[in-house]
């Protein structure tokens, strides 16, 4: 008993691989979620036996691990806040409340919000991720993450994510990373980031 209770899982969507389209294809949510991030979980399940990390909290890893320890659980947090946050396509999908009124008061407006996220995201060289995330004082910043980084390993609570890996997109948009950025904002589910922020 118990042993089992410890492994890492791989995470349920809560939404049908299908449920992104034409945004994110079942395509690629097969291999992103049924390939790449069970991959991590299989290589971290083969990795935590009879370590310090057996057990531990996936943050309290990625703030303390390195090596292979710390690359296959940050892509294991990584991805369950990304999956995590989507919904099928709306066409007026923005925030509302507290997070609306955080982002004019941090970035000026919605829009130059986007403009900036999509920025990161698109000049980010090689394979991360781009974050929206609130410091201790509840101001929201921006950061690009290299490979598996996140941002609690800067002290930052994580609200929002874009991964820029190209498994995320290249079986639908190639090279065009910025076209995959932009689209992404019809899927993000807002309640989702909103209690993140709460
Ligand atoms: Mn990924």
């Amino acid at each position: 008993m118990g042993k089992i209770e410890m492994k890492a899982q791989l995470m349920v969507l809560p939404y049908a691989p299908e449920a992104l389209e034409p945004v994110i294809s079942r395509e690629t949510i097969a291999f992103h979620h049924g390939k790449h991030l069970a991959a991590y979980v299989n290589n971290l399940n083969g990795l935590l036996p009879g370590t310090e990390w057996e057990g531990m909290a996936l943050e309290e890893i990625v703030c303390k691990a390195t090596g292979g320890v710390l690359n296959n659980a940050g892509q294991i947090l990584n991805h369950e806040l990304y999956f995590g946050q989507f919904c099928a396509p709306k066409a007026e999908n923005q925030p509302a409340g507290r997070l609306a009124e955080a982002i004019v008061r941090d970035f000026g407006s919605f829009d130059a919000f986007k403009e900036a996220f999509q920025k990161a995201g698109a000049t980010l060289f090689g394979s991360g991720w781009v974050w929206l995330s609130a410091d201790k004082d509840g101001k929201l910043v921006i950061t690009q993450e290299a490979n598996a980084a996140n941002p609690v390993q800067k002290g930052l609570t994580p609200l929002l994510t874009f991964d820029v890996w190209e498994h995320a997109y290249y079986l639908d948009y190639q090279n065009r990373r910025p076209d995959h950025l932009a689209a992404l904002w019809q899927i993000v589910d807002w309640n989702v980031v909103a209690n993140r922020f709460a």
